[in-house]
């Protein structure tokens, strides 16, 4: 039951899962207004902050999903953290309903001894920092790094370790800061280890993410395994027989260059079937002890030399205040995208990774985004009073002298950031600092 006023709904967050929440409300016509709170002066979350800088394809979506902002309904508010800038109990007075698409920025914890040393970092910060993260400085210091261990058979174990190998061209075209390119690139790096708890078929990795890697220029690649477990098998999932394919191939490249005399400046090292034990240093991290236990029984410990260790073991959301939360899947519980009391029940709803945890890619969020909002227009549709008079959140920032960033102002951020790219040769470049992204903003 719309009134005149229709329903007023907040997204929280502008990641593609926000931004598919807002796509899809814009499809109901009793939403007349949405708006987006962003904890950062840009938007799109880990479409910026976490897809790898060299996958401009990837990013390219970020063109599809600004449309969205073109909607006169759309208001975008950068800048603004819910929890801290406003509370919840603000949104809920200005709002009909809040649509919580906070994410999963943080990394998870292997538990193991010595993680907690100097250059024992995980992907999520890795990442957020060579991603120009404004709130997340270099994790470590790779200027004496000739051996890195990362942990993990995802794509973002992928993406670390190519970033760490790629060559120094491809990401000067990127949108990498200009700082971070230059330590990535002049890291003495000789060794990148891979460790991967399970066999060659159950890896979790994407087969153009994987081809991609094993083919780097100037690389050796070794799979420590018996290459027995490449062979063809006909219980496996396609996937499954695609990575093996690949990896098969690799094992061949390697052995034509190897004929060829060729000797690769860096090597990538596969272990499977291996999991860290313990990670070694004093104040930083020297080794990382593994244990390698194949399914035939045979276990073999060992030590690998390295300067830092990277746990690229999936990602975790964190709690949004007054809301419940798992603690073991790091999510908010939820019915179809509605969140159960304590929540204001029929009010407040979750999609994208802090809903479903995280898993998928940006894709999954278009169908999540749709269920949620299926859900939250039944709960607004079966209340009465929904759509009466509220106050406008714009006021609150005004009366508060809170500094916002609305969309014309992410747009000049945007050219900020694309004249520093004609500066160094690449179609983008990004601003870090919140400092200079508001100061850009406000030009
Ligand atoms: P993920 O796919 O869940 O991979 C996490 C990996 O960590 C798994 O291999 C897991 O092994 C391993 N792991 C977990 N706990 C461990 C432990 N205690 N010790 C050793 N290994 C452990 O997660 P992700 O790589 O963080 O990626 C998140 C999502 O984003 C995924 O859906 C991914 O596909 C997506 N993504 C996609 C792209 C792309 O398409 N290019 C890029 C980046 C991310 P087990 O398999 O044994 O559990």
């Amino acid at each position: 039951a719309a009134s005149d006023r229709g329903w007023r709904v907040a997204v929280v967050g502008s990641g593609p899962s926000g931004i598919y929440a807002v796509q899809a409300l814009l499809k109901r016509d009793e939403v007349t207004a949405v708006d987006v709170f962003e904890s950062l002066p840009a938007p799109y979350g880990l479409l910026r902050y976490g897809v790898a800088p060299d996958h401009a394809k990837t990013k390219s979506v970020a063109r599809a999903l600004a449309r969205a902002f073109d909607d006169p309904r759309v208001r975008f508010f950068g800048n603004v953290r819910v929890g801290s800038t406003i509370t919840r109990q603000e949104l809920l007075e200005h709002y009909d309903a809040i649509v919580y698409a906070t994410g999963a920025r943080y990394d998870r914890e292997l538990g193991i001894p010595g993680e907690q040393l100097t250059g024992s970092v995980g992907a999520a910060d890795f990442v957020a920092w060579y991603s120009g993260h404004p709130d997340v400085g270099q994790p470590a210091d790779l200027s004496g790094n000739r051996s890195i261990v990362i942990i993990g058979a995802g794509n973002v174990a992928l993406d670390v370790a190519r970033i760490s190998l790629q060559d120094r061209k491809i990401l000067e075209h990127t949108d990498m800061p200009r700082e971070v390119v230059a330590e990535i690139a002049s890291a003495p790096l000789d060794e990148v280890h891979l460790l991967i708890r399970r066999g060659p078929a159950h890896v979790k990795f994407s087969r153009v993410e994987l081809a991609e890697l094993l083919t780097l220029p100037d690389l050796r690649v070794l799979l420590h395994v018996d290459p027995a477990e490449f062979a063809e098998r006909d219980d496996l999932s396609k996937e499954a027989g695609v990575n093996l394919k690949l990896f098969r191939e690799a094992l061949a490249r390697q052995a034509e260059s190897d004929a060829a005399g060729e000797q690769p400046s860096r090597t990538l090292h596969v272990h499977f079937w291996t999991t860290p034990e313990r990670i070694e240093g004093e104040h930083r991290v020297s080794a990382v002890r593994v244990v390698t236990r194949t399914p035939e029984g045979v276990t073999v410990e060992g030590e690998i030399p390295a300067q830092a260790a990277i746990r690229a073991i999936g990602y975790r959301g964190e709690p949004i205040g007054g809301l419940p939360f798992d603690e073991i899947a790091c999510l908010v519980p939820n019915e179809a995208g509605a969140v159960a009391a304590p929540a204001e029940v029929g009010r407040e709803f979750v999609t994208g990774w802090i809903k479903r945890g995280p898993t998928g890619v940006i894709g999954t969020n278009k169908g999540d985004a749709a269920e949620t909002v299926d859900t939250l227009a039944d709960a607004l549709g079966r209340t009465p009073g929904v759509g009466g008079e509220r106050p406008d959140i714009a006021e609150l920032f005004g009366d508060r002298g809170i500094t916002t960033v609305d969309w014309s102002q992410w747009r000049r951020i945007e050219e900020a950031e694309q004249a520093l790219g004609d500066e160094h040769g690449a179609p983008t470049v990004k601003l870090v600092d919140r400092e200079e992204l508001l100061d850009a903003a406000r030009q």
